[in-house]
């Protein structure tokens, strides 16, 4: 196993995991397999319990782990499907480490950071770089390790520890460090500075790790003098200073890699070069430069409760883009908090309120995507509502599903009161109640977690025409409620139709609406397992449907002809 190692320096939020999954992005492209691990230093055991207002979304992989979301990254750019223990955090190890000792595997003796949680972090990543995770047999060729934070942070230190002692094991020509830097331009001469770097690599070098590459972020690019300044002062080849200037798209920075013949000299460094082939960029180059030249937009109005932070709903937002650029279309996405639309709104805050309704009545499709908890419960009816009376294409993912339900048995069944247990324990009509799977898998936790399968109950909706008449789908699910099984039947009646279930056929996993041009909901996220150049279905449906174009599609499916 050849391991590349990113680190960074001097600041947080230097888009590392974009860094790294680049580099994944270029070996893969010259033939490699690729596979990577994400370090989290914090001790949260995973990243189910941080709030998607502090931390961004919370990724959910096939097996069902909660991960920090830079785990979507490398599985969009990578086109891998990850398991939860590429996924390290300090609470993980230590809980590891802690039942052994427990166990009493410790044979008496002091428990200690070093060796014990550092031979256990090593041990982690030896063990979980060689599962595959490209759908072939066999352990990948070179597995990406991104070390999240800044380096000199107290939290990541046996981390650091523990990675130079599986550098010092593996030897220099299965272990190569890239470390993510910053060069910012200060004061009127505009000169770039190269200070904070230098420090961040003496303070690397200080805890036995020499990085063999640096990755300079930058505004513009580096100057030449700047490069040999930082190959001198660092201790790093001129011909390994790499820079990542600001791009128009991220699907860029895999081709800017390129452009510096990064692949060549990382697979020098890792004695790869005679297993690997020249770069192969061109779907990649040719997605980067349409995302540039992208003319028309689609406008999307998304409903939701997290919408301060987009991170909080980045796999949705990656998913749209996908789908809009699949029909050259640029997205744009309008971020409506639904607290905003409900009536309460309209005195304490008219003009938030006003905005809210204008920006929702201009967009061309209505998007709930997921969420936790009864803020803007209300706000969400109101765009369910709005996009079935007037016949706006409408998606709703997981608690957007759930909307539509409550929605429809209000104002179509009038059922006043209808509601999900989660919002009101005592409701009269609870149309969405809380159904424990009691899976044997997941013992002690009540959320009902990565894939399951919806069978599609027949070929003639249009979700099984979007998933190309397949019987069945396969996506990814976080959630602890669902539609009452109860009142199936009485929706049935006034009109919605459930066109998906799971396999016992009580849980709906996709409502459809056949009085609609398009309104669905779904129980499950299909945002997870979009991928670039692989749009999900769902999201193509819904920009289909916004632009007017989702018959003719159908059809031309439908004939074979696409
Ligand atoms: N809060 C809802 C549930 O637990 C929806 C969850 C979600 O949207 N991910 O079922």
């Amino acid at each position: 196993m050849k391991y590349v190692l990113v680190t960074g320096g001097v600041v947080s939020g230097l888009g590392k995991g974009v860094t790294a999954s680049s580099i994944g992005v270029v070996l893969k492209a010259c033939g490699l397999r690729v596979t990577s691990i994400k370090i989290d230093p914090y001790l949260n055991t995973d990243a189910g319990t941080m709030s998607p207002f502090e931390h961004g979304e919370v990724f959910v992989l096939d097996d069902g782990g909660e991960v920090d979301l830079d785990l979507g990254n490398y599985e969009r750019f990578l086109d891998v499907t990850l398991t939860r223990d590429n996924n390290i955090t300090t609470g993980k190890i230590y809980q590891s480490v802690l039942e052994k000792e427990r166990k009493g595997d410790y044979l008496g003796k002091t428990v200690q950071v070093v060796p014990h949680v550092t031979d256990a972090i090593r041990n982690w990543i030896e063990t979980v770089s060689v599962i595959p995770v490209d759908g072939k047999e066999g352990p990948a060729d070179v597995c990406v390790i991104e070390l999240g934070g800044t380096v000199g942070d107290i939290e990541s230190m046996p981390f650091i520890e523990a990675l130079r002692q599986l550098f010092f094991s593996v030897g220099q020509d299965n272990f190569c460090l890239i470390h993510v830097s910053l060069i910012p331009v200060l004061g009127v001469v505009g000169e770039q500075k190269t200070k904070p770097t230098q420090h961040s690599v003496r303070e690397l070098r200080a805890l036995g790790l020499t990085p063999h590459f640096l990755a300079c972020r930058s505004a513009e690019p580096l100057l030449e003098s700047t490069k040999l300044k930082l190959s001198q002062f660092c201790h790093v080849a001129d011909g390994n200073i790499l820079n990542i200037h600001d791009v128009p798209n991220i699907w860029h920075i895999p081709l800017l890699l390129r452009n510096q013949n990064a692949h060549d000299a990382i697979l020098k460094h890792l004695n790869l070069r005679s297993v690997a082939t020249p770069p192969e960029l061109q779907e990649w180059t040719k997605r980067a430069e349409t995302f540039d030249n992208l003319q028309n937009s689609v406008r999307i109005a998304m409903v939701g409760k997290y919408v301060g932070l987009p991170d909080s709903y980045l796999s949705v937002v990656k998913a749209l883009l996908h789908a809009c650029i699949a029909r050259s279309l640029k997205p744009s996405v309008d971020w409506i908090a639904a607290s905003d639309l409900e009536d309460e709104s309209s005195e304490s805050t008219p003009e938030a309120h006003t905005a809210a309704w204008r920006t929702l009545r201009e967009a061309s499709c209505v998007l709930v995507p997921g969420g936790f908890g009864d803020r803007g419960v209300r706000g969400m009816l109101l765009a369910a509502k709005y996009a079935r009376e007037n016949n706006v294409p409408y998606l709703g993912i997981c608690l957007g599903m759930q909307i539509a339900v409550i929605e429809f048995a209000r104002s179509v069944l009038g059922l006043q009161r209808a509601n999900s247990t989660e919002f009101d324990a005592d409701t009269q009509n609870p149309v969405v109640i809380f159904m424990p799977e009691g899976s044997k898998t997941h013992m002690g936790s009540t959320m009902r977690l990565g894939s399951r399968r919806t069978l599609l109950q027949t070929p003639d909706c249009i979700t099984a025409k979007l998933y190309h008449n397949s019987e069945y789908v396969d996506e990814r699910h976080r959630h602890r409620y669902e539609v009452n099984p109860e009142v199936v039947g009485i929706l049935e009646e006034a009109g919605l139709r459930f066109v998906g279930k799971d396999e016992s056929g009580k849980r709906m996993e996709i409502l459809e609406n056949p009085s609609h041009p398009f309104y669905v909901g779904v129980q499950f996220h299909p945002e997870f397992k979009s991928r670039p150049g692989r749009p999900s279905a769902l999201f193509l449906g819904l920009i289909l449907a916004a632009t007017g174009q989702l018959e003719a599609y159908l059809t031309k499916q439908q004939n074979g002809s696409l």
